[in-house]
């Protein structure tokens, strides 16, 4: 069975990752080749050195000024020589990004069957300034086969009347990403610069709090608060360090230096290699964040969450109560990181709360599906 896995931004490649390595594990039965359009090269590179994964074709897309036009058509006019070489009987594809729904158009052009991992999430908003809606609809248009993450998900695809019989839960592999990761960045032998650079910053007095951000939606207005928010936070907290890696774009930069810049207690740092990230999360006490990665990640390690974000694609982190929606609204993230830092028992609460988002098993469930379908044992 000849496996073709695509993708080119950051966090599809550490969703991506433990499939590659699982599918190459199972070499007897699957010639599995891995595709990457380098939609984001710097920070895919690292995520396949740190997962020990070589592409087998690189199609390198990532140029100066890219906008979405010639990326969509270069991704699949690049892609046809690939499939028509490797002839796959299946393509993967992750998420919701222009590599994944164009990866799927050139695969559905190629006559391959389509494996959507991430199946599912929806925010109902296809009409917002942001494709990612539309990717993922795209997507679930000429899929065959959909890995859903959760049954909210697989709900959405019968709501659009996708068979029952071509949506398989499996949760998110993320999570098999996530146990891998600490499991290495926790062995004797993981020596890595970032994390030796993270020591000497870290305070081990101080609890930490741990904050990401880079959603285009909060641009403006939106950081201007929620720096204003850490900013009271670290004042008023002097026994809490924040850490924050701040995304480089300038939208983001600016507010963020400019309003957090001079505070003691609060170290601004570059983005982090993702093995160097998930070491800091273990490390943290709270996280915050607009990330969707982060909000699925974080209940496996214990860590409550809060979402910068009016709207989530991402309910059941919500109804499980792993993660609370702050928006941008300052006094809510003050209020609510406040009652985190001073309510023990409702901060050990939130911590030892089950993970909606799956087990660390996601992948072998896609691999199990995918012999069963082909009448292997
Ligand atoms: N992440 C990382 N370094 C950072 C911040 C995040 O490696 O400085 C990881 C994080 O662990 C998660 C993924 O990147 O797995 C999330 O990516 P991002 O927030 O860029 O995108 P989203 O999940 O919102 O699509």
């Amino acid at each position: 069975i000849k496996n073709l896995i695509i993708f080119g931004t950051r966090p599809e490649a550490i969703k991506m990752a433990p499939l590659v390595k699982d599918f190459q594990k199972h070499f007897d039965q699957f010639d599995t080749k891995v595709c990457i359009t380098a939609q984001h090269r710097e920070m895919l590179d690292q995520v396949l050195e740190f997962f020990e994964i070589t592409p087998d074709f690189d199609l390198d897309l990532m140029k100066p000024n890219q906008n979405l036009y010639t990326l969509t058509a270069e991704i699949i006019t690049n892609l046809k020589p690939v499939l028509e070489k490797f002839q796959p009987d299946y393509v993967f594809v992750h998420g919701d990004t222009t590599t994944t729904m164009a990866a799927s158009l050139a695969a559905f052009y190629a006559g391959a069957k389509i494996c959507h991992i991430e199946a599912g999430l929806r925010t109902f908003n296809m009409h917002s300034p942001f494709p990612e809606e539309m990717n993922r609809s795209v997507t679930g248009v000429v899929s065959n086969l959909h890995f859903a993450p959760t049954t909210t998900s697989r709900d959405n695809l019968l709501r659009e009347n996708k068979k029952e019989e071509s949506i398989i839960v499996t949760g998110n592999t993320i999570i098999d990403a996530l146990l891998f990761s600490v499991k290495k960045v926790n062995s004797n032998d993981f020596i890595d610069a970032e994390v030796v650079k993270l020591k000497t910053i870290l305070d081990p007095n101080k609890r930490l709090i741990l904050v990401t951000g880079h959603r285009r939606e909060n641009h403006g207005q939106g950081f201007i608060n929620i720096c204003e928010a850490l900013k009271a936070i670290a004042l008023d907290n002097p026994g809490t360090q924040i850490i924050y890696p701040v995304h480089l774009n300038p939208n983001v930069q600016k507010p963020v230096y400019e309003i957090l810049g001079n505070i003691e207690n609060i170290s601004l740092i570059a983005p982090l290699s993702y093995p160097a990230f998930v070491w800091l999360m273990e490390k943290s006490y709270l996280i915050i964040t607009d990330s969707g990665g982060v909000q699925e990640e974080a209940p496996s390690l214990g860590k409550p969450v809060l979402v910068m974000r009016d709207t989530t694609e991402r309910p059941e982190a919500v109804d499980a109560g792993t993660v609370l929606l702050v928006g941008t609204d300052k006094e809510k993230i003050i209020t609510e990181t406040t009652r985190l830092l001073n309510d023990a028992q409702a901060y050990e609460q939130m911590g030892k709360l089950h993970n909606p988002y799956g087990d660390g098993e996601a992948c072998s469930r896609v691999i199990d599906y995918i012999l069963k379908l082909n009448n292997k044992p």
